[in-house]
């Protein structure tokens, strides 16, 4: 068993390291104070042909695996920055990938390597159904060789920043026997669909793009289903292993953050005549995260090798996750304690990236519903969703 990363991912590593360098902390605290997307951040990263690492090679993008991808997520927040802004382009192109026809590939995946089409917004959420997404209400029906939409999404994340829309939607009733059946995924181009989808800003804690988003009549093309109807949840559901371990590298890369900032601060602030971090109920905390960070960081690796070896991955994606962002939100809360008053002053982007980190509690999907997967589909207690 070998737990060093290879040359090739270190340099991957390295030269995220270098574009962050390029926007620092005044960078993502303007972008957070004006609630404005950072448009100059996701140009640099899509120039460097970050955001198609997933995409093989054939199709225009870089082709390495979801360790590598974790890695350049992992680095942006750890640098203080948030990949949330575009992160989505880099997986929700894996519903395509795995499912698509070849021609649909062809036609939308350079588009998407290059940057050129925007593929990062995700219609799953919806207010009736909340994490029981089986309960969707957003309805597709089959007019001839077209689809007509209706229905209602809400926390559509970058909508406004994307071309395309990967959209969830039923074609059939719900049926208690066959949960995770009738729903369809489709791609939708949102220059086509016109005033037929409209994107209404949900302001958030957070600098985030997010939308409540009203379809009425949309017209989509039999073309643009991906794979079979009634199996769209599936396929999204195949996507999630991979958005879950990315999602906890990002937590990684924040908890990181916590860490090296508490660290430099514990030994640089001078209270009663020596650095803070002397004191152990300063330091301790700061040593237990740091531990706790390692040990989620491991989870994340074994996932993510497993997940390129073509292994099923559940459980060590959603358990990634879950001990991720909880090393996340507690080392962001043991920097505020050593912060004192000043992890409270925006200018040093402890409070931003507190907020922020708070996200991941509960999305992409709530660390909940991942304790009721592992109690249930893992350990085999009754099902409580
Ligand atoms: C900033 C932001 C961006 C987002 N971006 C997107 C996006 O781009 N696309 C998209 O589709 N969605 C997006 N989401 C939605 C997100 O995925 C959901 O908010 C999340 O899955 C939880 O759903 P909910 O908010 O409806 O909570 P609910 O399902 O209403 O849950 C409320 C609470 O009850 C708990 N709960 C519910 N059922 C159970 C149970 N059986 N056992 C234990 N606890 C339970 C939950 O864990 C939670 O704590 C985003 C959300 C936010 C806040």
């Amino acid at each position: 068993m070998n737990f060093d990363f290879t040359p090739e991912q270190e340099d991957i590593r390295r030269a995220v390291r270098e574009i962050c360098r390029d926007f620092p902390g005044e960078y993502w605290r303007q972008k957070d104070t004006e609630r404005a997307y950072p448009v100059e951040f996701v140009a640099a990263l899509t120039r460097g042909g970050w955001l198609a690492a997933l995409i093989p090679e054939i199709y225009g993008g870089i082709g390495v695996g979801v360790l590598e991808a974790s890695i350049i997520l992992e680095e942006i927040h750890r640098s203080g920055g948030n990949a949330a802004a575009c992160h989505a382009q880099m997986y929700i192109m894996g519903t395509l990938l795995r499912h698509g026809t070849e021609e649909q590939k062809r036609r939308y995946l350079p588009g998407i390597a290059s940057g050129q089409l925007r593929l990062q917004a995700f219609g799953v959420s919806e207010p009736n159904a909340g994490s029981d997404t089986t309960r969707i209400e957003t309805r597709a029906v089959r007019r001839g060789d077209e689809y007509v939409v209706n229905g209602q999404k809400i926390f559509t994340s970058r909508m406004q920043h994307s071309d395309l829309m990967l959209l969830l939607a039923r074609t059939s009733d719900y049926d208690e026997n066959d949960r995770a059946g009738n729903l369809s995924v489709f791609l939708v181009d949102l220059h086509e669909a016109g005033n037929r989808v409209k994107a209404v800003p949900l302001d958030t804690m957070v600098n985030h793009e997010t939308n409540v988003v009203h379809i009425e009549d949309l017209r989509i093309p039999v073309e643009n289903r991906i794979g079979e109807e009634g199996r769209g949840f599936r396929y999204i559901l195949g996507g999630m292993n991979a958005e879950r371990i990315l999602i906890a590298a990002e937590c990684l890369g924040d908890a990181r953050f916590f860490i090296d900032r508490a660290v430099a601060y514990a030994n640089e602030r001078i209270v009663f005549d020596r650095p803070i971090g002397q004191n152990q109920g300063v330091q301790f905390p700061i040593a237990a995260i740091y531990a706790q960070t390692e040990a989620a960081d491991l989870v994340r690796c074994k996932a993510a090798a497993r997940f390129d070896a073509g292994h099923e991955v559940g459980p060590e994606a959603n358990m990634a996750k879950y001990l991720a962002s909880v090393a996340s939100w507690v080392a962001a809360n043991v920097c505020m304690d050593t912060f004192g008053g000043y992890g409270m002053a925006v200018e040093y982007d402890i409070e931003r990236k507190f907020r922020e980190t708070r996200l991941y509690q509960v999305a992409p999907v709530t660390n909940h519903l991942i304790l009721a997967y592992l109690g249930n589909k893992v350990l085999g207690m009754p099902k409580s969703y």
